[in-house]
């Protein structure tokens, strides 16, 4: 039999084998092991074709319209598709689809909105919010006064009162709101209004539930940011990539901070895979898919706290779970490398008020996005739980042979639920 990668990738397997493999290798590994990485996905094969075209050779520094290269007879469409898409998918006036990722897209938002060393606000990293959101260690924070929130000690929630003081004692120019940690649903009407009487703009970073809010399952936050950042990888389901969606009026500068503020130009092959998945996330069936990874995460939480786990907040209103393995008597890193060698795919992280260091934390981050994917329903968390307890267990105790009999139950569940946009051997 030719070997998967001749068959799939003839040109790659010719030209460079060695890359070649690596990439099946890799196709293996997501398709033979339970992905709980919150922030991480499958996309469609549809997603993957039109990332891999063309579009890659060609140079469109500017918009649709009015750029600095000819040529443009196709990428110029290609782009008004998926802004048109972005629009009509999460009801906004403007969608600007350049930014390389999430990173760059909340970079060009300061650029918009603020100087260095201006003051802004976001969550604290170690309490749920993203490096970019002001956080020291990331330009954000060295280039602009990064005031920070967090959540309450006895509750896991953010504690709206302590924002409203903040910002109207520090008067930032811009609020974000959203992180990469955050299990509970985020009150975007009242971000707006403690940002419209502090006179901030308020950035809702969504990039972990753009696609519940495709969906209808997580509230929008357009009604009431002046900035919705996305990435498009992660719930919604399309390349690596990023958005940002406005009112019209904040158009023009958002999109000069884009370009030429920030970047050259725009991964065409990207827009292309971007549009896809938001005409993906239009579906009736994309809806279904964000309501189950709720249902989901949910039904997960509820068998994790019968088995005594500790989750930040209590549980979860979206698909994201935060858990503090001190009870557990494990630290998180350890936890994770233990569930990686039981084909269960986590990351290490910290939780608030977290008493271990940053690179060595308490806690674990679990997501349903993926499995979600795969098609696995809420019949199948209790067996996920029971896995990620005996993963846990064996992680404490040294037992490596429970994990090795962990991960051939794992594969064999997988078997049975193949992945989307993986080949079937
Ligand atoms: C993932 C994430 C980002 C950054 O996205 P990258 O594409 O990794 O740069 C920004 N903000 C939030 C809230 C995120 O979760």
């Amino acid at each position: 039999m030719t070997p998967a990668t001749q068959r799939t990738r003839p040109a790659l397997a010719a030209a460079d084998p060695e890359i070649a493999a690596l990439v099946t290798a890799e196709e293996d590994l997501q398709a033979e092991t339970l992905r709980l990485i919150p922030s991480e996905n499958y996309v469609s094969r549809a997603v993957l074709e039109a990332s891999g075209t063309v579009l890659q050779n060609k140079y469109s520094e500017g918009y649709p319209g009015r750029r600095y290269y000819e040529g443009q007879q196709v990428i110029d469409q290609v782009e008004r598709v998926a802004a048109e898409r972005a629009k009509a998918l999460f009801g906004v006036e403007h969608a600007n689809v350049q930014p390389y990722s999430g990173s760059p897209a909340n970079l060009a938002v300061y650029l918009a909105f603020a100087e260095p060393g201006d003051t802004v606000m976001g969550m604290a990293l170690p309490m749920g919010g993203h490096l970019t959101h002001g956080w020291g260690v990331s330009a954000t924070g060295r280039w602009f006064r990064g005031v920070q929130y967090g959540v309450r000690r006895d509750t896991g929630r953010i504690d709206l009162d302590e924002v409203r003081d903040l910002a109207l004692r520090e008067r930032p120019k811009a609020i974000f709101c959203g992180g990469t940690a955050v299990p509970r649903t985020i009150d975007f009407a009242a971000f707006g209004e403690i940002a419209r009487e502090a006179g901030a703009v308020l950035v809702a970073d969504v990039a972990h539930i753009a696609g519940l809010i495709a969906g209808g399952a997580h509230p929008s936050p357009v009604p009431h940011a002046d900035v919705v950042s996305t990435t498009t990888h992660k719930t919604l389901r399309g390349p690596r990539g990023a958005m940002l969606l406005s009112r019209a009026e904040h158009a023009k500068r958002i999109d000069r901070a884009v370009f030429p503020g920030l970047q050259g130009g725009p991964h065409n092959q990207t827009t292309a895979a971007i549009a896809v998945a938001l005409r993906e996330a239009s579906q009736p069936s994309f809806s279904a898919y964000a309501h189950a990874v709720v249902a989901n995460a949910r039904e997960l939480a509820d068998h994790l706290l019968a088995r005594g786990f500790d989750l930040v907040s209590g549980g979860t209103d979206n698909h994201l779970i935060l858990m503090d393995l001190t009870p557990k008597d494990v630290p998180g890193k350890v936890a994770a490398k233990a569930l990686d060698r039981a084909g269960i795919v986590v990351n290490h992280n910290a939780v608030p008020y977290d008493e271990r260091k940053p690179f060595d934390p308490s806690g674990i981050r679990i997501g349903t996005p993926a499995l979600t994917s795969r098609g696995l329903g809420t019949g199948h968390m209790a067996t996920v739980a029971e896995w990620i307890d005996r993963g846990v267990n064996a992680a404490r105790t040294g037992h490596e042979a429970a994990l090795a009999a962990l991960r051939a139950e794992v594969a064999e569940l997988m078997a049975a639920h193949p992945a989307p946009g993986l080949p079937t051997a």
